[in-house]
C-alpha cells in the first residue's frame, strides 16, 4: 500500500534549516524577559530554537544549566543535536547588555545568534550578537511565520470600478425615458 506523507511546502527563498535567524517572535522575547525577571537577582540562561527556520520562536532550558549569582553556566554538551537550536540567551542582573569575556568565548565557540537581556527587563532591555560577539539586528515578529512581510504590500485598488462624482450622480440613462 502506498504511504502518503504530508510534505511541508517551502516557499522559494524562504529560510532553510540551519540558516541564520533574522527575527524572534514577540512571544519568545517576552517569555525570556519574564524568565529573567523571575530569576533575578540570579542569572537566567537558555537556548534559542528557530522553528520554522529563520525565526526564533522558542526558548529551551538546558538541562544542567545552573543559574549562579554571577553567571549562567551553559553545559553545551547537554544540547540536543538539533539544527533548530541556533544560539543562547542569558540575563545580566547588572543591566549591562554587552558580552563579558566569558560570553564572547561562548558565542565564538558555538551558535549563530545570542541574546543578552538585562535589568530592568523591559521590552528594549536586550541586544542580539552574532557568533563573533558583534552586535547584530534581530527583528521582532508577531508570528513565527518566516514569510512575515518586511513592509506592507501596496494596497490593491481595482481600476474598473466606477466612482460617481457628486456632479454625475443624477445622470443615469434609464432616468431619461
Ligand atoms: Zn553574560
Amino acid at each position: 500500500m502506498p504511504v502518503f506523507r504530508p510534505t511541508r511546502k517551502r516557499l522559494p527563498g524562504s529560510p532553510r534549516l540551519g540558516d541564520t535567524p533574522r527575527a524572534i517572535t514577540r512571544r519568545a522575547l517576552s517569555s525570556a524577559l519574564a524568565s529573567a525577571r523571575s530569576a533575578y537577582p540570579n542569572e537566567f540562561g537558555g537556548v534559542l530554537r528557530a522553528d520554522p527556520p529563520g525565526v526564533i520562536s522558542e526558548l529551551l532550558l538546558v538541562p544542567g544549566t545552573t543559574a549562579g549569582r554571577r553567571h549562567a553556566n551553559f553545559q553545551l554538551y547537554m544540547l540536543p543535536a538539533d539544527l533548530t537550536v541556533v544560539g543562547t540567551i542569558h540575563s545580566h542582573p547588572s543591566g549591562a547588555l554587552h558580552p563579558s569575556d566569558a560570553d564572547l568565548r561562548l558565542f565564538r565557540s558555538w551558535g549563530r545568534r545570542h541574546i543578552i537581556v538585562g535589568t530592568p527587563f523591559g521590552p528594549g532591555s536586550w541586544r542580539a550578537y552574532d557568533g563573533n560577539g558583534e552586535e547584530t539586528r534581530l527583528e521582532v515578529h508577531e508570528t513565527a511565520a518566516a514569510s512575515e512581510p518586511r513592509e506592507k504590500l501596496p494596497e490593491y485598488r481595482p481600476k474598473a470600478v466606477h466612482r460617481p462624482l457628486p456632479s454625475d450622480t443624477a445622470d443615469f440613462p434609464e432616468d431619461e425615458a
